[in-house]
């Protein structure tokens, strides 16, 4: 009985009919399509990119070298050296996070006591060779310097929620 079904079925272009009531269906809806990248969807306070390395206002670097965000990784995508100043203050003289490891969980940003280490809106990059995914502690403080402002905002409005 059902391979009489099937059969008419076929013969009747039944599954075509079916995908053509589907899309006679969306044809007049509102398009959700976005052109990217001249258009882009809305994006999140809490949105997990690129890493940076913020400073305080004076310019001083935020990160106290705890390894907490090292610890916790556990994509073990974070390395950290460091040494202590003349003032006795502790500060990382080696900070690298290999972005080919790193899976975005937003631990190391949650673990940091200073909010230093942030993940940022930026996802547009890319590496065209060895190294260019590795993000080392100046290529972090750069990507902090450029993107503070909306860091900032983005930390005053979660705030709001929390
Ligand atoms: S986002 Fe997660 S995986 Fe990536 S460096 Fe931070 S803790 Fe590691
Ligand atoms: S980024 Fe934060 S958690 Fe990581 S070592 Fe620096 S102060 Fe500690």
């Amino acid at each position: 009985m059902q391979a009489i079904k099937n059969y008419f079925q076929s013969l009747l272009l039944w599954e075509l009919l079916k995908g053509l009531q589907l899309t006679g269906r969306h044809l007049f809806k509102r398009k959700i399509t976005v052109q990217y990248p001249e258009e882009k969807t809305p994006q999140s306070p809490r949105f997990r990119g690129l890493h940076a390395l913020r400073r305080y206002a004076n310019g001083e670097e935020r990160c106290i070298a705890c390894k907490l965000c090292e610890a916790v990784c556990p994509a073990v995508a974070i390395t950290i050296e460091s040494e202590q100043r003349d003032d006795g203050s502790r500060r990382t003289t080696l900070y690298d996070i290999d972005l080919t490891k790193c899976i975005f969980c937003g631990l190391c940003e949650e673990s940091c006591p200073v909010d230093a280490i942030v993940e940022t809106r930026i996802f547009e990059y890319h590496g065209e060779k060895r190294g260019d995914l590795l993000m080392t502690k100046q290529r972090l403080l750069e990507v902090g310097d450029r993107a503070e402002r909306q860091i900032a905002e983005d930390r005053a409005e979660d705030a709001v929620y929390r």
